[in-house]
């Protein structure tokens, strides 16, 4: 073994070294006093995380030193913020109290180091401690959205320097950044920062992939770079000769964007045409700024033809967010769509910086979207009824969506999340019209509660008094706020009517000699495949449940004892969690006889031997093995992160696992046939069910085909291909 040696002197030079850069970062918003506090931040934090190290072996300081950096450099935070970035660790790792932070650094900076540190604790099966500690740092958004910025920039730090984590953590952190943290950066105008956090994320969750794109982009680097050079050259030109300063540059997209168009389109790398985008920063001022941008475009395609879909004008309407810039997409030479983004330095330090840098400018935006989704997060949070993993869900919804404008009847304008329907607009005005609401008129049509709002509408909401809300609703409304209120009023309903079904219940159970108690109430819950006793007690009430089926209960409970348990029940859940990781070695083997515990392949995904995966522990259904890439694996590992367990496959022939094939192709005489050759003669795998489709001489068939792991499934996947005819085969997820 090699023996770690430290060379302490030099790591004490490192870490001033790495202060005072921090400092030159920092002075742009210094004012007097400043210096001192974050000096006296930086003495507290180095004292404090003295012995501590990395995972990488590194000083503990190198880290907050780091977040300060970011939160000064990448956000264009203050003073109040770096010294907090400083002491963001301390009071959850060291013996640092709030009350120290208090008296040395006042209020304000205590209540947002409160905000970062996590709450500890224990949560039962239907919560998850990640969603808890999430919902208290929105709690504090509301207060303070500097506490959301700096966990950005620390959760930055920790993605960028991860690789000495275990494998396990680095799927789980990821995960979650995907999840919550890269949503909240796009819905705070931090456009670079999401973006890194994606690509980051990606490294790990879907590493062959990322590596796969980013050899490709080198690959055609220089071909790129000389064609980007001579797109811009006559803009350039005709720009300086009207009078306009400006800097014209190529911007690649981001590995994860083009990959999620890879993924949405069903194409090729070779297939995405837009690599890149063209952006214009004008230097302007404030008054010419809007007509400055428009000139510029006018400059462009002058150019270059536009595409009349793809003009997006958000400087006359800005995001929500606050970003502003005018997006075009021309045809470029060579037969190729570029996109070209125009805008003045200061949209664009909105854009790279967000929110600090749209506070920074705030005099001259008369309204701001971002106060008003923060005031919305304050309406949402304020309602205490919501759970918080069904919080999150909602909250999260709301993260990415575009905005649309809609107008009311006297011409104000709402701003609504695309796709919001009718039902929506109305909770929007106030949650008494939402709830009373029986259908829209929009513009001047009458529509109904569903109908799915365009850009521009004028809506007119039509109520009645004797509605209320109704749970089919749930299925069309998408802004947070119609939701949560949807639940809660429905909730409300179902409390009422299941104070009757108890009373029912508690009769019928008198006449058939059952206990009335909690233990057998929760024992009819299970029995009945339902989630609680207040849902019981509805079905009762609501006559889903079959009275006479309590004989059918009365017997299964006499046999319980000759019954081996195949069904987890909630409050067995601790001790499987504990039991599964406190075995020598914390992996679950699939396909082991030796593993007492049953697990089950997610059919969401459909895993087979040599994917990469993990164990999920279900609360009725055993441990379910999803693919670490599964549509699923994001939710799960953000939001029940102690349920996870490790999983790996033992090597195993004998066995066979259903996969999906999509396989496209030219639709030739007997293409199926020889599809089906190589797939039974040749390769003797068992196929479970082909459905084709054929339009127009295009052939579209899904095959459901038994392997024994990717191995096996990549020969057959690259035989299929050589087919002749076959354009595409891909392995899909579920049926
Ligand atoms: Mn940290």
């Amino acid at each position: 073994m090699k023996e770690l040696v430290i060379d302490l002197e030099a790591e004490k030079k490192e870490i001033l070294k790495r202060y005072r850069a921090l400092l030159r970062a920092c002075k742009p918003t210094l004012q007097k006093g400043d210096k001192r506090m974050i000096r006296r931040a930086f003495d507290m934090a180095l004292d404090s995380h003295h012995d501590m190290r990395r995972k990488s072996g590194e000083p503990y300081i190198y880290h907050p030193i780091a977040v300060a950096q970011i939160a000064a450099e990448e956000i264009g935070l203050g003073t109040t913020s770096i010294v907090c970035a400083l002491l963001h660790d301390v009071v959850e790792d060291t013996a640092i109290t709030l009350e120290d932070i208090e008296r040395e650094f006042g209020k304000k900076v205590a209540k947002i180091i409160d905000g970062l540190t996590k709450i500890s604790g224990v949560f039962g099966a239907n919560s998850s401690l990640q969603a808890e500690n999430f919902r208290k740092m929105l709690l504090t958004l509301a207060d303070d959205v500097r506490v959301i910025l700096i966990k950005l920039a620390d959760r930055l730090h920790n993605m960028r320097t991860m690789d000495y984590m275990p494998r396990d953590k680095q799927l789980k952190i990821s995960s979650e950044t995907v999840y919550l943290y890269a949503p909240l950066a796009h819905r705070l105008g931090l456009y670079a920062m999401k973006s890194e956090l994606e690509d980051l994320a990606m490294k790990y969750m879907e590493s062959e992939t990322y590596k796969f794109i980013a050899y490709k982009l080198n690959e055609k680097k220089a071909e790129r770079e000389l064609y980007i050079k001579n797109f811009i050259g006559p803009i350039q030109e005709i720009l300086q000769e009207q009078g306009l300063n400006a800097k014209v540059y190529g911007r690649p997209k981001s590995i994860h964007s083009i990959w999620n168009k890879m993924r949405k389109k069903g194409i090729p790398f070779e297939e995405v045409y837009d690599l890149f985008a063209i952006r214009i920063i004008l230097d302007s001022t404030l008054e010419n700024e809007k007509s400055d941008c428009w000139k510029a475009y006018s400059i462009v395609t002058d150019l270059y033809r536009p595409n009349p879909d793809r003009l997006r004008d958000w400087i006359s309407s800005p995001k929500a967010n606050g970003y502003e810039s005018l997006h075009t997409t021309v045809m470029g030479p060579k037969g190729q769509w570029v996109e070209v983004q125009i805008r003045t330095a200061r949209m664009n330090e909105i854009a790279e910086k967000g929110f600090a840098a749209h506070w920074k400018y705030k005099e001259s935006t008369s309204d701001s979207g971002l106060d008003q989704w923060i005031q919305k997060v304050r309406e949402l949070l304020g309602n205490p009824e919501s759970n918080a993993l069904d919080f999150l869900d909602d909250f999260k919804m709301n993260l990415f969506s575009d905005e649309i404008f809609i107008f009311t009847p006297k011409g104000a304008l709402i701003q609504l999340p695309i796709d919001a329907t009718a039902l929506d607009f109305a909770f929007e005005i106030h949650s008494d019209l939402g709830a009373r609401c029986i259908g829209a008129k929009v513009n001047h049509k009458l529509v109904p509660l569903s109908y799915k709002l365009q850009n521009g509408d004028q809506v007119e909401i039509i109520t009645s008094n004797k509605q209320t809300p109704k749970e089919d609703w749930l299925n069309f409304v998408v802004t947070a706020k119609a939701k949560s209120r949807i639940k809660a009023s429905l909730k409300e309903e179902k409390r009422r009517k299941a104070e009757d079904g108890k009373d029912i219940l508690e009769r019928k159970l008198k006449s058939l000699k059952i206990t009335y108690n909690s233990e057998n109430l929760h024992k009819l819950a299970t029995f009945f495949k339902l989630n609680s006793t207040l849902d019981l007690f509805y079905g009762v009430a609501t006559g889903a449940i079959d009275l006479k089926d309590l004989k059918d209960f009365q017997t299964s409970e006499k046999s319980v004892e000759n019954r081996t348990p195949n069904t987890i029940e909630p409050n067995q859940l601790e001790g499987i969690i504990n039991r599964v990781k406190a075995k020598d070695s914390d992996t679950l083997l699939i396909g082991e006889d030796m593993q007492k515990i049953d697990y089950k392949l997610a059919n969401c995904c459909n895993p087979i031997p040599g994917d990469d995966v993990f164990g999920f522990i279900t609360v009725n259904d055993g441990i379910k093995i999803h693919r670490t890439n599964c549509p699923n694996a994001a939710k799960l590992m953000a939001s029940y992160g102690y349920r996870i367990v490790k999983a790996k496959w033992t090597s195993q022939k004998e066995l066979a696992f259903l996969t999906g094939l999509r396989i496209t192709g030219i639709d030739d005489v007997g293409l199926i046939n020889k599809l089906t050759t190589v797939i039974s003669n040749d390769f003797k795998v068992n196929m479970r069910s082909i459905t084709v489709d054929s339009d127009n001489g295009i052939f579209e068939g899904s095959i459901m085909v038994y392997v024994n792991d990717t191995q096996h499934l990549d020969n057959l996947i690259k035989k299929l291909k050589q087919v002749k005819g076959v354009t595409s085969v891909t392995r899909f997820d579920s049926e």
